[in-house]
């Protein structure tokens, strides 16, 4: 199956603001990192239900912003939950985006990026499409060190790719980028019931929840393009 054929199956069930819900949870933490200036332009790579614009329009007043999706269900939603003229969606695959070199500000992705067939060019293709000086905002749920999320692949049929941090930092530092800063923000939000419930319908123990939520979450590595 293709992502996008995947991905409309996801966004004709909903879930795409599924999706939205639980990853706002720690995405928001992202994207109050982003050194956004007034007018600058933004790409949100894998935009599902296209909230990381909404969001940034309502509280960082950025000029454009371009939400990429190879879903045509999953744009066809994000247009439905905004008529703001500043954001735009874009099909496009992250092999090859369809941006001018040197011509956004600010790159952002959240729990999208490992679904790259080849992640090394998309971050060369990343790159090319930063200015000088532009950040690339790179989160995902989906890394070695999480291991209680190394189950999703087999319920996928994409090719996920798993990296460490260590992997992530080499390879943006291979693809021209500047690794400014990492780490992993944690998820708060996702109440983890007492020993006693254990096991639930998702989670053998506590432990591998706490583990999955707490102790690791999202791993946020952010890259510069060099001036
Ligand atoms: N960022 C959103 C959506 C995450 S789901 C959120 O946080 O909820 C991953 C998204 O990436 C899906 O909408 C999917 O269609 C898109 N995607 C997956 N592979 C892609 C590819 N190769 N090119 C472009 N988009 C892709």
């Amino acid at each position: 199956m293709s992502a996008r054929e995947e991905f409309d199956a996801w966004a004709a069930d909903g879930r795409d603001r599924g999706m939205e819900e639980r990853h706002w949870h720690t995405a928001k933490h992202a994207l109050a990192r982003l050194p956004v200036e007034a007018g600058d332009t933004v790409l949100d790579l894998g935009t599902g239900s296209g909230y990381v614009l909404r969001a940034l329009r309502d509280t960082a007043d950025i000029g454009r912003g371009y939400g990429l999706d190879a879903s045509p269900e999953m744009l066809r939603n994000a247009r439905s939950y905004t008529d703001d003229p500043q954001v735009g969606f874009l099909r496009g695959d992250f092999d090859a985006l369809p941006l001018a070199t040197d011509s956004v500000d600010h790159v952002f992705s959240m729990e999208a990026f490992y679904y790259a067939p080849d992640p090394k060019h998309t971050l060369e293709e990343i790159r090319r499409v930063l200015r000088p000086g532009g950040t690339f905002y790179c989160a995902v749920n989906y890394y070695e060190e999480s291991e209680h999320t190394h189950a999703w692949q087999d319920n996928i049929s994409i090719d996920m790719t798993l990296w460490s941090a260590a992997d992530y930092r080499r390879a943006f530092r291979e693809a021209g980028l500047v690794v400014a800063e990492q780490d992993e923000i944690p998820d708060r939000e996702v109440e983890i019931p007492p020993a006693s419930e254990f096991p639930t319908e998702e989670w053998e123990t506590r432990e591998a929840m706490v583990d999955r939520y707490r102790t690791h979450g999202t791993l946020l590595t952010v890259g510069v393009a060099p001036a």
